[in-house]
């Protein structure tokens, strides 16, 4: 089967052809640098790494290019506020932004272009548009890009130019030809950093940037491009205007967009107050939870990231890392090499074939991580069973590991130590609970003295004690052990 996406531009899924046999070129519209990012700009970070190690996985040679904007007037006037340069607020917010990419171990880019190295490529573009009559510069130094002069614009969005045209009540700008010409250089302001160009001191517009980028380093044309839903209009729209307006070729083959997600179905916004940094996310409950939660949904859908969504991640990935850490304690064990049971081996088969369905099929995560889950199930049940240990599960325990962490590491989940990422689950919901871990220490210790005095009595009277703070004890052959009810 082969590999299928679904094209926002023609709303349809379609085999995926690449232009170049065999290579894949991807540009993702990466963030304006001028903050830490919200936790929503993750999920194309995380969704597009899984898209480039799925083609890869695939024999694709992908050529991923994120970029970084730098110029921005968000960034001039942070930068103001703070009393630092554009390029010393950016260069702080790119680091910032990769330490919480690499720590998430999503693969580096193939490069991170930035606006302010291509600012003569960019220069060269608008002069071209302007030579080709599909811009125009003004009086005041602006140069716009003329969507009259541009007969598709307005496909990728489906909007019609003169209904744009009827939609605006107020004439916010008397050198525009069209209301919906849009800057693709801005005359500087007092105070701004500026370029020189042919019309003068100033900077670019924003959406020019991504089509110089994308050419310079892929190309005219590019296989996929990617982003979130809320760049189709204008981004994305005037990208596609821009390149194919200069070049007159098609700009980009598979437009795929991720959607969105709300807290507790609201839209995260800052007049709700409610948006919230990848980084402070990560610092409350950590970096898996964050993937899997994105991972869960498929990637044009709604994801909520509401308290119960969390905690069923939060209980999920506990469930999985249990099973991981039982599946090593089961390989370090001393036992017969026997053959896999042919019933797991038969499961294992079909979970790999449902996993390259699912995520041939759009990039279904979500279905994805279904035979995570139930491969998971038949191992539990196969293996944890009371008695005495058998050699098969040792077998199985193998084929087992080895198969979560090799589909896991295409979705970037899953590659966690089992034992240190189950400790730092239990530390982290101790924390909601304020609980700390030294005075659970001290209450089991007490429960195994009491035991080894027979006091009876008090032992379960500390066993409910714990267990109405979501603490489980289990006594097992190497000594009573606790963790976190998840
Ligand atoms: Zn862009």
């Amino acid at each position: 089967m082969s590999i299928k996406i679904y094209n926002s531009m023609s709303k349809k899924k379609e085999d995926f052809k690449t232009l170049e046999e065999g290579k894949v070129s991807m540009y993702v519209c990466g963030p304006t640098v001028y903050d830490f990012l919200h936790v929503g700009n993750f999920r194309g970070a995380i969704f597009f790494n899984a898209v480039r190690n799925w083609l890869e996985k695939n024999g694709y040679e992908v050529n991923y290019v994120y970029n970084y904007t730098d110029v921005d007037d968000k960034i001039i006037n942070r930068a103001n506020e703070l009393g630092i340069t554009p390029k010393e607020l950016s260069e702080k917010y790119i680091a910032e932004f990769e330490k919480d990419y690499s720590g998430l171990r999503l693969r580096p880019h193939t490069s991170n272009p930035k606006v302010s190295e291509h600012i003569d490529n960019i220069i060269k573009m608008i002069s071209s548009l302007i030579e080709k009559d599909k811009a125009y510069a003004t009086p005041s130094g602006d140069v716009y890009f003329s969507v009259e002069n541009f007969a598709d614009y307005g496909k990728l969005s489906n909007k019609n130019i003169d209904e744009l045209q009827e939609g605006v009540r107020i004439e916010v700008n008397k050198e525009k030809k069209h209301n919906s010409d849009f800057a693709l250089w801005k005359g500087a302001k007092e105070g701004e950093v500026s370029w020189a160009s042919p019309w003068g001191e100033g900077r670019p517009g924003w959406h020019i940037e991504c089509s110089v980028m994308a050419k310079e380093v892929l190309g005219e044309s590019i296989d996929i491009h990617g982003g979130g839903l809320d760049l189709v209009f204008p981004h994305h729209e005037n990208e596609i205007a821009q390149s194919e307006a200069c070049s007159g070729k098609q700009y980009v083959k598979y437009w795929m967009h991720n959607n969105m997600l709300e807290f507790g179905n609201q839209k995260m916004s800052k007049s709700l107050g409610n948006v919230k940094t990848g980084r402070s996310f990560i610092e409350e409950y950590n970096g898996e939870v964050l993937k899997f939660l994105n991972l869960s949904s498929h990637y044009r859908s709604v994801i909520d990231f509401s308290d119960i969504q969390i905690g069923r991640s939060i209980a999920s990935l506990g469930k999985f890392y249990s099973s991981l850490k039982h599946a090593e304690s089961l390989i370090a064990k001393d036992l017969a090499l026997v053959p896999v049971p042919a019933e797991f081996q038969k499961l294992v088969e079909e979970c790999t074939k449902s996993f390259e369905d699912s995520m041939n099929n759009d990039f279904n995560t979500a279905d994805a991580l279904s035979f995570f889950f139930e491969l998971m199930r038949q191992f539990n049940n196969l293996t944890r069973k009371p008695g005495k240990v058998k050699p098969e599960y040792k077998a199985i325990a193998e084929v087992y590991l080895s198969w979560i962490k090799d589909k896991g590491s295409i979705i970037a989940l899953f590659q966690e130590d089992p034992s240190e990422y189950l400790n730092l689950l239990d530390d982290m919901l101790l924390r909601q609970k304020n609980l700390k871990r030294e005075d659970i220490d001290q209450l089991v210790k007490e429960r195994t003295q009491v035991r080894a005095d027979k006091n009876y009595a008090r032992s379960d009277e500390i066993r409910d004690e714990l267990a109405e703070k979501g603490i489980l004890v289990s006594d097992t052959p190497e000594g009573t052990t606790w963790e976190v009810e998840k």
